[in-house]
């Protein structure tokens, strides 16, 4: 990668030795592809860009399987699972009594970007669109209102700041105790207090 820029560089795939460029006409562009998003990525964006959905869509099946992990050494493994049978009838809201509480994850999505996640501000009247403005601000970073895994609105912040958004939100917001507050940590919940 750091080598001397040379004036004419014929490369060959390292796979079926042909230009690059003509590796989707070769005799097995698929044995190509890894070869060819390591050293020629300009030439098959569209490779690049395959194989960074697939990674993302990895990051987000572990997701699934943390949170579903966690939920099961809760203790309450017997009555979870007929609550989210309940939240996925077609049609009809189902309006659960909601525990007030915030809670905020930091999730790394492809690989390095990280995003800290803050659900529930809305149950303590904060208005979301509100909250996402001063934590974008205050943070200097972008921050968006989005709609989260089950449809909910959640606040999406660029960037790890889970270490002082606590003390941000209870000074923000006075009526958010500091104990109602918990962080997602290795699928468990914390509190921050
Ligand atoms: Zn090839």
């Amino acid at each position: 990668m750091a080598e001397k820029p040379q004036p004419v560089r014929v490369l060959y795939c390292g796979t079926c030795s042909l230009p690059p460029e003509y590796c989707e006409f070769g005799p097995d562009f698929e044995k190509c592809k890894p070869w060819l998003i390591q050293n020629v990525p300009d030439l098959y964006p569209d490779l690049v860009k395959e194989a960074n959905e697939k990674e993302a869509g990895k990051a987000a099946n572990q997701l699934k399987n943390t949170s579903i992990s966690s939920g099961s050494d809760d203790g309450a493994a017997s009555s979870a699972p007929k609550q989210e049978a309940v939240k996925r009838l077609p049609g009809g809201k189902v309006k659960k009594k909601e525990k007030q509480e915030v809670v905020i994850e930091k999730v790394i999505r492809n690989k390095r970007k990280c995003i800290t996640t803050v659900k529930g501000l809305e149950l303590f009247g904060v208005k979301l669109s509100d909250a996402s403005k001063k934590l974008g601000k205050k943070f200097a970073t972008g921050a968006s209102v989005v709609k989260g895994p089950t449809e909910k609105e959640q606040i999406d912040v660029q960037g790890d700041i889970s270490y002082d958004i606590v003390e941000f939100i209870t000074e923000t917001w006075p009526d958010v105790p500091e104990t109602s507050i918990f962080f997602i940590e290795d699928g468990r919940k914390v509190p921050a207090a």
